[in-house]
Order: structure tokens, then C-alpha cells, then sequence
């Protein structure tokens, strides 16, 4: 019999982030004692006033078809968001809610993508940039965000790297996994870049609340000409812990936009209508228990930073932004212990997850080897065990 899935697909990594998050829980379903530090997902449950609105949108019958693109209501209300906070003007026809913060990058890349097409995203990069570009037939252009820019792109490295089949370039800030925040001035330098060049950006921002030390999130739609140039992609999960609900959205040019939901009518029809009413709770309801989950992310970014960098042989950069850290664990390669030769962040991640119950995600995933990628987007308990686990391990590859 021949091989029967695609070629297409053949070439398509699973999501490294939810592999092995789903690793860690079924290890912990069979009763090993695991520290997840894997899922990007906030620990907390969903503010009460957000469950409720789903509870009464059920109660009252609101469990049917909705709009393909979502409801007017919740896309004048992402309208209204984008112009308070960040000084975006769009028409509700400029809007579509999807499936979550990753669906919605999907459809962008799906409406403008073909084959041949070249996708400049700099490295490290979230696992699914690249693997949706190539799903979309695309070849992702991969620039290497240098630890001596701070993990940041150059204007210059942009310039460099737009070619005649550049068509978009994906903006991640706060960036997962790096928790790099790009400043005013930055974005402003690489929207002259991008206008210039007369390509895409597909700004990712779903981190864009989730900000420490008066780091403060610019959009780069908000540059002079560039909101025709963009599609900004935000979503509920990481704000308002609401991972599970599964609602994202994109907003950019009409033509963009409609052609997003072309292809969201033909796959999955609306998002779930009682999360959309959720979604719509959130973003118009009470705002405080955001910053409270933000208060507990910083204090937990703290001690993480601050206990990894007392580990010998690694070093870690302080996040602005997002849950994450990203230490350089590259001194503990070349390391064999028990026949195992350490070569790699895949084999540090396996030797750790193994040997102290720690999971971690292999910073290759993301376009950087040299890095692990932890999220503090659990207990402080937990975080204190996971680094007495770590630094153990650590410690012994070190001996
Ligand atoms: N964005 C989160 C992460 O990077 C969730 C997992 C995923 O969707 O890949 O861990």
C-alpha cells in the first residue's frame, strides 16, 4: 500500500508545546509526581463574572449558530478594545472571531499565502509560525533574533532578509517564548522597513497585557500607514485564563478580513456561541482580576529569574512580558551521564523530565537550541519544587 497522507503534511511537526504538555499529564495520571512547567496556560481558573455570562448564555438558549465570523455584538466590542487600548480604528466588517488565538494567525496565512511565498519570522519563534506557513504552502524565512540584540530583530537584519517573494513578516511581542517586549522606537524602525518593502505584518499580541517592569505594549498597526499593512491577532486565553474557551481574533484590512472568513465558513463554521459570549464578558466586564493574575505572574517571574540564575553553568535574561522564561542551558551540552550524551535541548528536556519529573520545552521547538523554554504560569509551589528539581539535576550533569 502506498504512503497515504499528503506530502503536505508529512512535512509538519506536531505542536512540540502540546506534546508535551500532554506527556507531563499522563505521566501525572499514572501517579508519577511531575512538575509541569510545560503548558502556556494560566493556572488560574476563569474570573467568576466571565463563567457566569456563559452559564446565563446556555440558560437562555444561546447555544446555536451564530454568525461564521462571530457575533456583531462581541465584533463591536473587539472595535471598541483595539480604539481604547490601542488607538486602532476598525470597522466590526474588519473584524472575525475564531477558534482561538492560533486559528486566527491560521487564517491569515491561509488568505495571504501561496505557494512559493517567502514568511520572514524571526527566531526564537511560537512552534506553530512556521508549520502554518508551510501548511499554507509557504516557506518560512527564519531570522535569528541575536542574543546580543537582546533576542530583538534589526531593522537591518529585516532589510536584509525581504526579498521579491517576501509576503509577511510575523510579529510576536510580548513574544513567546523569549518574553521580549519590542519598544515604540523599535516597532517604529521596523514599520518604516515594512513600508518601504510594501509586505504583510501579522502582529501577534495575545500577550499584550501580560507586561512587567512599566514595559509597555505598542502595536505596530498604530504606526502611521501601517494599519493597512497589518492584521493584528489577540484573543482571550492568556488575559482572562481562558485557555479552554478557545476564542481568538484578527482584525486588518476588509478584503483580509472577509477572506479569513471565507475559509472559517468552509471549516469550522462560527466559534462556540457560549464562549463567544464569554469573550464578550470579558472584554466589556470588570477588568481587576487581570491584574491581579498579572500581579502573581510577576512575583512568580521574579524568584524563577532569579533561582535560575543561581544555577551554575546557566543564564537567564529578565522577561518583559508574556509567562515565560528562556534561559541559555547550551553549558550543559556535550555532558553524557548514565550513557546518555546531553547534545541538545531535546536531550536536557528528556534528561530532566526523567530523572527529577521537571517538563520543560526543548528550546529547538522554537528555532533556538541553545534555550529551554519554562513556564511560570503555575503555583509558587510548585515553580520552588520544580527549581529544587532543576538545580539538583543541573548540579549532578555538572559533577
Ligand atoms: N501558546 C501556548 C504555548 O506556547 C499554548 C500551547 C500551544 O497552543 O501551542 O505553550
Amino acid at each position: 500500500m502506498k504512503m497515504c497522507i499528503s506530502r503536505n503534511i508529512q512535512g509538519i511537526q506536531p505542536s512540540v508545546t502540546l506534546a508535551i504538555t500532554a506527556k507531563a499529564k499522563a505521566m501525572k495520571k499514572a501517579g508519577v509526581d511531575v512538575i509541569a512547567l510545560s503548558a502556556g496556560e494560566p493556572d488560574f481558573n476563569t474570573p467568576e463574572n466571565i463563567r457566569e455570562a456563559a452559564i446565563e448564555a446556555i440558560n437562555r438558549g444561546f447555544t446555536k449558530y451564530t454568525p461564521a465570523v462571530g457575533t456583531p455584538e462581541l465584533r463591536e466590542a473587539i472595535c471598541e478594545k483595539l480604539k481604547r487600548e490601542n488607538g486602532l480604528v476598525y470597522e466590526p466588517s474588519q473584524v472575525i472571531v475564531s477558534c482561538g488565538g492560533k486559528h486566527s494567525i491560521s487564517l491569515a496565512i491561509m488568505a495571504l499565502v501561496e505557494r512559493a511565498d517567502e514568511v520572514i519570522i524571526p527566531a526564537p519563534y511560537w512552534v506553530s509560525y512556521p508549520e502554518q506557513v508551510k501548511l499554507a504552502g509557504g516557506t518560512p524565512v527564519i531570522l535569528e533574533a541575536k542574543k546580543e540584540n537582546g533576542l530583538k530583530i534589526t531593522p537591518k537584519q529585516l532589510r536584509k532578509a525581504i526579498g521579491n517573494r517576501t509576503k509577511l513578516l510575523i510579529l510576536n511581542s510580548p513574544s513567546n517564548p523569549s518574553g521580549v517586549v519590542y519598544s515604540e522606537q523599535e516597532i517604529k524602525e521596523l514599520a518604516r522597513i515594512v513600508l518601504e518593502a510594501g509586505i504583510y505584518v501579522l502582529s501577534d499580541e495575545i500577550y499584550e497585557k501580560i507586561i512587567y517592569d512599566g514595559a509597555v505594549h505598542h502595536s505596530i498597526a498604530a504606526q502611521d500607514g501601517m494599519q493597512e499593512q497589518t492584521i493584528v491577532v489577540n484573543g482571550v486565553s492568556k488575559s482572562y485564563a481562558m485557555t479552554g474557551w478557545r476564542i481568538g481574533y484578527a482584525a486588518g484590512p476588509q478584503e483580509i478580513i472577509q477572506a479569513m472568513g471565507k475559509i472559517q465558513s468552509q471549516q469550522t463554521s462560527n466559534p462556540c456561541s457560549v464562549a463567544q459570549a464569554a469573550a464578550l464578558e470579558a472584554l466589556t466586564g470588570p477588568q481587576e482580576s487581570v491584574e491581579k493574575m498579572r500581579k502573581a505572574f510577576n512575583e512568580r517571574r521574579k524568584y524563577i529569574v532569579q533561582r535560575l540564575n543561581s544555577i551554575q553553568g546557566l543564564s537567564c535574561s529578565v522577561p518583559q512580558g508574556a509567562f515565560y522564561v528562556f534561559p541559555d542551558v547550551s553549558a550543559f551540552y556535550g555532558i553524557s551521564m548514565d550513557g546518555t550524551r546531553i547534545d541538545g535541548s531535546v536531550a536536557l528536556c528528556d534528561f530532566l523530565l526523567e530523572k527529577e519529573k521537571v517538563a520543560c520545552v526543548p528550546g529547538a521547538g522554537f528555532g533556538a537550541d541553545n534555550h529551554i523554554r519554562l513556564s511560570y504560569a503555575t503555583s509558587m509551589q510548585n515553580i520552588k519544587h520544580a527549581m529544587d528539581r532543576l538545580e539538583r539535576g543541573l548540579n549532578r550533569l555538572l559533577k
